[in-house]
């Protein structure tokens, strides 16, 4: 059994529709939202579309692939078979989904307000909560790529991403807190973000064993012990106390990089106070 079907095709990106969308949509029907109820799902699945959208085509222009963009009941999902290569890339990237929101909430506000048309309120709504939303700094949510990204630049991919799955987890606890009292969806949503954020740990921990800087621009930052033991042990460091060091961002870590793609080690501690 199929559990997603194409249902368009947008700028060579397939567009696909889950199972458990149109059993979503088919209940919405049933639960007397009637053909009003279908056609506002409609117009908001059609929001989410356009949020990931605006993620796959600023990914397209930055030369990374995209596979397709799925639709489920709780969002969408813009597959990218290449991670961003910079932190400006995973930047341009995150954000553009939810200024995409943001502009489509502006142009709502502005038709609902000339023609006092509840729908067009909803829908006002529905974007501003996309945007805004998204842009909750919670790994692998929309801000928490933004908040690596930056941190990255500062500590490195791997420690930022570390940090900000910490942060991540930190929003998700608040969040299903919060649901307990407001809404199952947030608990939901909670779980999603603490498991997911987990999963991106644990990729950027197995991209950085492998010596994978993770973004091209800002090195790989400060390693932990085990990985130190294992530098050693391999006979990698060099004599005296210092590590090699390369500094982040600069031409010759670049050069250094694409010549040698062994392991890279920042030199952090000098920099951090
Ligand atoms: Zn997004």
């Amino acid at each position: 059994m199929r559990w997603s079907y194409q249902i368009a095709r947008i700028f060579g990106i397939p567009i696909r529709v889950h199972l458990s969308l149109i059993l979503f949509l088919g209940l919405i029907i049933m639960w007397g939202g009637g053909l009003r109820g279908l056609l506002l799902m409609v117009a908001i699945f059609g929001s989410v579309l356009l949020h990931e959208l605006g993620h796959a085509l600023v990914a397209k222009s930055k030369g990374l692939p995209i596979a397709d963009i799925s639709l489920y009941p709780f969002g969408g999902m813009a597959r990218m078979t290449m991670p961003p290569k910079t932190s400006g890339d995973e930047i341009q990237v995150a954000a553009a989904g939810p200024m995409v929101s943001l502009v489509l909430a502006l142009g709502f506000s502005a038709m609902a307000l000339a023609s006092q048309t509840p729908f067009l309120t909803t829908l006002a709504q529905v974007n501003l909560l996309l945007g805004l939303f998204n842009l909750v700094p919670a790994l692998p949510m929309d801000g928490g790529r933004i908040l690596r990204a930056f941190l990255a630049r500062r500590w490195g991919y791997y420690r930022a991403t570390t940090a900000s799955a910490r942060v991540a987890r930190w929003i998700a606890a608040a969040m299903g807190f919060a649901g307990l009292f407001w809404s199952g969806w947030l608990i939901v949503i909670a779980l999603f973000v603490f498991f997911m954020s987990m999963a991106e740990e644990g990729m950027a921990r197995a991209r950085h064993f492998m010596g994978d800087p993770g973004y091209q621009d800002t090195g790989q930052g400060r390693v932990f012990d085990p990985f130190r033991r294992f530098a050693e042990s391999s006979g990698f460091r060099p004599s005296g106390s210092d590590w090699e060091v390369f500094e982040a961002g600069s031409s010759t870590t670049e050069s250094a990089e694409r010549k040698r793609p062994h392991i890279v080690i920042e030199w952090q501690d000098k920099r951090d106070p």
